[in-house]
């Protein structure tokens, strides 16, 4: 059967558009690519990239008080947030503009409307098209949640935190993961009275808990109105603000409520169930090692198999797909070792296992150096910074790494090397420190901190 395209890819986010890229560049592959929104997808439009503009923007205020301290005559002045945002979409539009000529220089038809899936070989375009493609691979993302209860009350997302006319004098964030605890430093840094609830003991659940501690506490001492153990209990409006009740008592008003309480697969009308794929609970879409669903003409990538909701994630997943259907080189991309960052302040790098998933492993030396570091002991801060090496007592592996100090997501990329090629604690111990750096430590951890046997 002769068929439109080689492949139909929905979704121009950044595991979509990696797979359409390498399948028609690399290997000459016909291919097609649906975007009902705009070009880039999440982390280009509404996620790392305008987030991380904005981390960089919340940065200054400390940075020039730090300033005053080493002995500059420094003032900061106040944060013009639509010269900010007018700048920001700029930017936003130029890589959008990025995106679209890579995609057109690979020589991808780009069809700038929704596609649903109408059968194994076939999509519904928006624009009453029918296409049909050999391979269909679905990278359509996910959208934020906001629990049913406080639906329809106006309050934001991660999607409009970004097109906020005014920054908003006080914020309630709802939420203990990536982008509540993100959100709640970067708008805490603009000079928003930020209050976070978080529903259990401690944000950021499922990362290491010496780590996640100390985050928390920082982020308290940068004036954070950080609530763990705490939800909300009652919303109502209050003229152009909002009146909030807690499930521990406390009674507020905010200007604005960011709801960060996780994302969901965007699978709702694409069309998969009536194909006998079944969704799991949350809608994502269940795929084996190669992000094959269980119609074999179909894949899927990305935040919508929510198996690691991260970029480098979804373009290598992207990747991996296009080499294997098109290139001839089955790839199964390796989601065990993932090095990521958490953009708080303090920020956090992480890789690896944390020392309580660890020690329910096996037993291991944990190797911790929490300390003042020299930047900011000089000017009397009681900023700390934690390095932290899990490490096997079988056979000497580092099984975790993890950093809480300033451009640590710089720091774990390297460290995330060294681990993926299965580095030693005698590896680390035979690197020679680089001085005075706070990473030094990293290889200068001579007695272990703790031992678990297990
Ligand atoms: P997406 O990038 O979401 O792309 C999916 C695309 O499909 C979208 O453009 C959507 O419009 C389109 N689409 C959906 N349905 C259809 C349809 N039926 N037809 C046509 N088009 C459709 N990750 C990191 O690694 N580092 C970070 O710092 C980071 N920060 C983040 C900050 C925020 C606020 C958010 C929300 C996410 C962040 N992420 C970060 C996560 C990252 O953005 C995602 O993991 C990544 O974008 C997933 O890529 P994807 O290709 O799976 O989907
Ligand atoms: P997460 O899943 O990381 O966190 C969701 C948070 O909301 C959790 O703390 C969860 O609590 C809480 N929550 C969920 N439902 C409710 C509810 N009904 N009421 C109150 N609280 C609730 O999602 P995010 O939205 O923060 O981020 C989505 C994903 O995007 C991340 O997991 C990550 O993969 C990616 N991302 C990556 C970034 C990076 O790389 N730096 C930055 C931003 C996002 P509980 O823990 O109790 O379940």
């Amino acid at each position: 059967m002769a068929f439109d395209y080689d492949l139909f890819v929905i979704g121009g986010g950044s595991g979509g558009v990696r797979a359409a890229r390498i399948a028609a560049s690399q290997y000459g592959a016909r291919v097609a690519l649906a975007e009902e929104s705009r070009m880039g997808g999440t982390c280009v439009i509404r996620g790392c990239v305008p987030k991380k503009l904005m981390v960089f923007a919340s940065g200054f205020p400390g940075a020039v008080a730090e300033a005053q301290d080493y002995g500059w005559d420094a003032q900061i002045g106040d944060f013009d947030w639509p010269a900010f945002r007018a700048r920001l979409r700029t930017e936003l539009d130029r890589l959008e503009s990025v995106y679209r000529a890579g995609l057109d220089r690979a020589g991808v038809t780009v069809h700038d409307c929704r596609a649903t899936v109408a059968g194994p070989h076939e999509v519904q375009l928006a624009d009453g098209a029918s296409v049909s493609a050999r391979h269909i691979l679905i990278a359509t993302g996910g959208w934020p949640v906001v629990p049913e209860q406080w639906q329809g009350l106006g309050a934001m997302t991660s999607n409009e935190v970004f097109d906020m006319d005014r920054l908003p004098g006080s914020i309630l964030i709802v939420g203990g993961g990536y982008i509540a605890s993100e959100f709640a430093c970067i708008l805490n840094g603009l000079g928003v009275k930020t209050t976070q609830f978080y529903r259990g003991a401690q944000i950021l659940r499922g990362f290491d808990e010496e780590a996640r501690g100390m985050i928390a506490e920082q982020m308290c001492e940068n004036g954070v109105d950080l609530r763990v153990g705490t939800d909300v209990k009652e919303i109502t409006r209050a003229g152009t603000g909002y009146h909030v009740k807690s499930t521990t008592g406390h009674d507020a008003q905010y200007d604005a409520i960011l709801f960060a309480t996780g994302r969901s697969p965007n699978t709702t009308g694409l069309g998969l169930e009536a194909l006998g794929i079944e969704l799991k609970p949350n809608g994502a879409i269940p795929v084996d090692a190669y992000s094959q669903t269980a119609i074999p003409s179909i894949f899927a990538v990305g935040d919508v198999t929510d198996r690691a909701n991260l970029t480098p994630v979804a373009i290598r997943e992207g990747h991996a797909f296009a080499d294997t259907i098109f290139g001839g080189k089955p790839t199964a991309f390796d989601h065990s070792l993932i090095p990521t960052a958490v953009f708080t302040q303090p920020e956090f790098g992480t890789v690896g296992l944390s020392e309580e998933d660890a020690r329910a492993q096996g037993p291991v030396d944990v190797y911790a150096a929490a300390f003042r570091p020299m930047r900011t002991a000089f000017i009397d801060r009681s900023e700390r910074v934690l390095m932290k090496l899990i490490v096997c007592k079988r056979s000497d592996k580092v099984l975790g790494c993890h950093i809480v100090a300033d451009h640590s997501g710089e720091l774990i990329q390297l460290a995330g090397v060294a681990m993926s090629m299965g580095a030693t604690k005698a590896d680390f111990d035979r690197t020679l420190a680089v001085h005075p750096t706070m990473a030094e430590e990293l290889v200068t951890m001579r007695t272990a901190t703790r031992s678990h046997d297990g």
